[in-house]
Parts: C-alpha cells; sequence; structure tokens
C-alpha cells in the first residue's frame, strides 16, 4: 500500500498480513507517514503518534528524576577520533554511522560520526566534570534522535534510520553501584511497559556475543508481539571500567587515591510505539491503553431534529464533568458525520472508551459506556459520571494486560534438543527455553536454519530450567550447560 492511501478503513488483517496491516494502522490511525521519497527508513511523526511517545517521556522521565537524574543535552556530531577512542564502539557501529564531511563547501579536516549512541562525547565530558568521589555517582540523559543507517528492514517506530530515544550515562565510584544502576534503569523499562504500555515483558541479559559494543553486560527487556516474534523492548548496559578508561575518567576516593570510574549507559526508543501498536491494535485500527490514549474518552451525543437541544445539553455537561476531573475527554458534537462514521473512526484512533448519548439515556439520567478493544458495553448512571468512567478505564488497561499476557504465557515452551528447538519455533514462533553451553556457534546453527536468534538470557535468580546443580546439556551441542537460552525470531 501507499502513504497516499486515503480508504479509511483498515483492509488488511492483523493475522494474515501483520506487517502490511500495521503499515496501515500507523497511516490510517494518523501516527506517522513514511519519509521523502530517496529517504527510506525515515518516518514523519505526525501529532497523535509524537503524542504517544510524549506519553512514554513523561512517564519516565518523572522516574528518572525521583531516581537523581538530570537532563542535559550533547552535541549530535561527534568527531571520528572521538568515536576511536573505544575500539569496540568504532567496529560495533561502523557499517551504520552517517558521517558529515563538509561544512557548507569546505571540506571538513575531520569527519563528523552523526551519533549513532553519544557514549563517546559523553564521557569525555564526564571525565572533565568528575574530579573526587564526592562528584559520584553521576547521572546524565539525554532525550534526543539517534542515526543509524539501518541494513536490515525498516519499519515505523520498530526500525528507522532515525529514531527518538533517551539515553542515560552514568558513572560510579564501585563496579557494585554501576550493575545496581543498570538493574534500576531495566527496572524503570519494565514498569513502563507493564504500568504504562500494557505489555508484560521478559527480563534478562543479551548473550555475551551480542552485547552493546564495550559493555560487560547488556540487559534487556523483552516483549513478545502477536505474531510471535521477540522485540528488543529497551535496554541498559553495565558498560565496566571500557569507556572510563578509554576517555580517563578518573576520580580521587577517601584516601586521595586515583582511581577509574564504573559506567552504565540505557536507552529506550519510539521501537516501544511500535510494540504498543502491534500489540493491542485490531482490524477496526488503532487500540490503545487509556494510560498514553491522547483521548481516553469521546462523548458521541445521538440525535434527531426534536431531540438536539437536550441532547447537546447533556452531552455537553458529561464531557464537563469529566474534563474536571482530569480525564481526557473530547466532544464531538460535529454535525456533518452521523453516529456511525464518529464510531468508526474513534475506532481506528483508539480510543479507548465511547460514550453514547441519545434521548434514552437523556431521559433516564443514564451513559451507555463502551470498551473499545472489545466492544463490551454497559449502561451507567449519569451521577458520579468521573468515578464510574475510571474505573471503566482501569478495566480497559486491566482488560489489554491480560490478553497480551495470555499471549505469552502461552507462547513460552521448553526444548531439549537441536530438533525439538527447530521444530517448536517453525511450528509456533513465540519463545524456546534450552539449556546452553554459552557458544556463539551455537546460536549461529540454528540461525542459519530458521532465523531465530537468543533474544535473552533470563538472569540466574529468574532461571527456573537450571538446575541447582547444573547437570543440564546444552539443546544444540550437547556439552554441559552454563545458562538457559530464549531462543525467538525478532523484530
Ligand atoms: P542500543 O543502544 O543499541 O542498546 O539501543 C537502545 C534501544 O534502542 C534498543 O533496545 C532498541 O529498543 C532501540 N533501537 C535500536 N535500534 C533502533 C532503530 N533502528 N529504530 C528504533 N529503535 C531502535
Amino acid at each position: 500500500m501507499t502513504d497516499d492511501d486515503q480508504e479509511l478503513g483498515i483492509t488488511e488483517s492483523k493475522s494474515h498480513d501483520t506487517g502490511e496491516w500495521y503499515a496501515e494502522v500507523v497511516q490510517k490511525a494518523g501516527l506517522a507517514n513514511y519519509g521523502p521519497e530517496g529517504m527510506s527508513g525515515f518516518i514523519v511523526t505526525r501529532p497523535r503518534g509524537y503524542a504517544l511517545w510524549e506519553a512514554v517521556q513523561n512517564a519516565l522521565d518523572a522516574k528518572f528524576k525521583e531516581t537523581g537524574v538530570q537532563n542535559a543535552y550533547f552535541p549530535m556530531f561527534i568527531p571520528e577520533s572521538y568515536l576511536e577512542r573505544e575500539k569496540d564502539v568504532v567496529e560495533g557501529f561502523d557499517p551504520e554511522v552517517a558521517w558529515v564531511t563538509h561544512g557548507g563547501h569546505e571540506e571538513l579536516e575531520e569527519r563528523l560520526a552523526v551519533r549513532p549512541t553519544s557514549e563517546s562525547i559523553i564521557a569525555p565530558y564526564i571525565a572533565r566534570w568528575v574530579r573526587s568521589h564526592r562528584d559520584l555517582p553521576l547521572r546524565v540523559n539525554q532525550w534526543c534522535s539517534v542515526v543509524r543507517w539501518e541494513a536490515t528492514e525498516t519499519k515505523p517506530f520498530f526500525r528507522t534510520k532515525e529514531f527518538l530515544w533517551q539515553e542515560g550515562h552514568t558513572a560510579h565510584e564501585t563496579d557494585e553501584e554501576a550493575l545496581e544502576e543498570t538493574m534500576l534503569r531495566l527496572d524503570q523499562y519494565e514498569s513502563v511497559y507493564e504500568d504504562v504500555l500494557a505489555i508484560p515483558v521478559l527480563r534478562g541479559q543479551k548473550p555475551p556475543h551480542d552485547k552493546f559494543p564495550g559493555a560487560k553486560t547488556t540487559t534487556t527487556v523483552e516483549a513478545l508481539m502477536p505474531d510471535g516474534k521477540s522485540v528488543q523492548g529497551a535496554t541498559s548496559h553495565h558498560l565496566g571500567q571500557s569507556f572510563a578508561e578509554a576517555f580517563d575518567i578518573t576520580f580521587s576516593d577517601v584516601d586521595e587515591t586515583e582511581r577509574t570510574a564504573h559506567t552504565t549507559s540505557w536507552g529506550i526508543s519510539w521501537r516501544c510505539l511500535g510494540a504498543l501498536i502491534m500489540t493491542h491494535s485490531d482490524e477496526q485500527g488503532l487500540v490503545l491503553p487509556p494510560t498514553v490514549a491522547p483521548e481516553q474518552v469521546v462523548v458521541v451525543p445521538i440525535w434527531q431534529a426534536d431531540t438536539k437541544e437536550d441532547v447537546l445539553e447533556y452531552a455537553e455537561g458529561v464531557a464537563e464533568d469529566l474534563e474536571e476531573a482530569g480525564i481526557r475527554v473530547e466532544l464531538d458534537d460535529r454535525d456533518e458525520h452521523n453516529p456511525g462514521f464518529k464510531f468508526n473512526e474513534h475506532e481506528l484512533h483508539g480510543v479507548p472508551l465511547r460514550i453514547e448519548i441519545g434521548p434514552n439515556e437523556v431521559e433516564d439520567g443514564e451513559l451507555t459506556l463502551v470498551h473499545r478493544p472489545d466492544g463490551e458495553s454497559d449502561v451507567v448512571d449519569r451521577a458520579d459520571a468521573s468515578g464510574t468512567v475510571r474505573s471503566h478505564l482501569d478495566e480497559i488497561y486491566a482488560k489489554l494486560y491480560a490478553a497480551a499476557e495470555e499471549n505469552l504465557d502461552g507462547e513460552i515452551r521448553e526444548a531439549d534438543d537441536r530438533a525439538e528447538i527447530l521444530g517448536t519455533l517453525g511450528r509456533h514462533g513465540g519463545y524456546v527455553e534450552t539449556p546452553w553451553c554459552g557458544e556463539e556457534a551455537c546460536e549461529t546453527e540454528i540461525k542459519e536454519q530458521i532465523a531465530a536468534e537468543i533474544v535473552m538470557v533470563p538472569f540466574e535468580e529468574d532461571d527456573d530450567l537450571l538446575g541447582e546443580d547444573h547437570e543440564e546439556t546444552c539443546g544444540v551441542c550437547g556439552d554441559p550447560a552454563e545458562r538457559t537460552a530464549y531462543f525467538a525470531k525478532s523484530y
């Protein structure tokens, strides 16, 4: 389909062609357009899409600030010599970096990288700001966009060449503190997924061969999409001392001894919006949890010429009450569209709750509430409209979360040998949990046959597959298993 497709409703089915269906929802619900010709992989985020990002931003920004983080802003360009100071970063990002070589007509003396991530320009400044142990811990975050010239297929929000994100960067006195910080940020990402986006996630580590360049450990939250593919939802990296050493982040400790700091970095991008849209939406269009919906409630008055005045007055009163109670509400009193058209449009846009008000509701002092996710309707008393609406919004959130949780719970399967791993991934998708020796070669073997990879290794305390004696053997090669691996196809 093209970007200019003006047909109103969604025409592709979610289960038949998830990719096409997703592209339709993103565009027809007014979230984003594709970028200009010649710029594949870029998107234009429209106000309805940006509002979703703002909801995530507000929730996370508050959490960060409550836990000692301050926002700052660094240049979008990084001198090549800075990037080169941490060798893993150069190697890791090299194929994806966009370079600036000219300023106007002048060729630059040194190429500038458009930031693919900012460790290499933030670390040298942290090094300047940190003198003594009293300056630690130091925590800065920036909300910005980064550019990665992705070679794999792009998809609005999930994988774009320029994407919005936040990147947090911290420095600490000890390794334990850095690890604690890494886990705190992972907890905050988990909470945004579970408490704001209504998506349950799995938490764990990336396998060592898939760590962030230069990191000691990369932790991740993974979300399962309805088509059985996993999404890396956000990552929090324990960087150890590699960046601190490369950029001289040192401090004098209580005994005046010069020591090297331990650093972390962590980021979530607008990929979480892709996960949000993909998880909850349906054949009618976008479905949003009330937590992020730009309009939580739409009031649709239904009138004939002789009832218009009464119905409108009643509907306005209800909308005012809700607004006063802090509920995001829209009164759709447009004359030029009939109620059926309005219902469809608000369904397409994902408004979580519709309130229908016709002459019957006015006469009986009632409201008809309709839930977007499943069409369930309920006739309720007009009195205490805001309290009732709030509890219905909570119910809608709970329904969305429960459906996503049911999907996840049913899609984690154990497998003990190669044939079972391949067979299960091929038949069902989802996650396949298997004991793993820790070697990348075993992942490669599966990847070559079925394009699935190890998306996550559970933390030891969450690992219910490996017994205390660790006697299991790797599901792929049969050598002694070190950890449990979760294989999945991924976005
Ligand atoms: P990283 O710095 O590579 O750990 O990336 C941080 C987070 O950004 C990842 O967990 C992804 O969710 C997200 N991300 C990475 N690449 C892209 C991309 N091309 N488009 C959108 N989000 C991305």
